[in-house]
């Protein structure tokens, strides 16, 4: 048995192995192709938007400059910028309530501080 002949394969073997290990491991983790990611021509192209005419949601008049929008998510006009002067839809009392309810809740947790 030539011992010489058996290690010569071992090493043959091995070297195969290694080989195919750094294969494997250049595909696990390939050369990051990171072009740098240019412009697209389409920001360019977007036409800017046609300024609406905002509206007063109660009355309809045409607002300037100064618009009063409102917690409902309408926009008015000076005259109608309150909740009283406008069908506001927005809920007010539920707000209020909330707003009661954490005041509350605060006043509790003080209380609970003191004792
Ligand atoms: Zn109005
Ligand atoms: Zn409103």
């Amino acid at each position: 048995m030539d011992f010489n002949d058996d290690a010569l394969l071992l090493s043959e073997i091995l070297a195969k192995l290694v080989r195919a290990q750094e294969r494997k491991l250049s595909e696990d983790h390939p050369q990051q192709t990171t072009a740098p990611a240019l412009p697209t021509e389409e920001s360019s192209k977007i036409e800017p938007t046609k300024e609406k005419k905002k509206r007063c949601g109660c009355c309809n008049k045409k607002l300037g400059l100064i618009t009063f929008p409102c917690k409902c998510g309408g926009e008015f006009c000076a005259l109608h910028r309150s909740s009283e002067d406008h069908t506001c839809s927005y809920d007010y009392h539920a707000d209020a309530k909330r707003a009661l309810s954490t005041m509350l809740v605060k006043v509790e947790a003080k209380k609970v501080d003191v004792l």
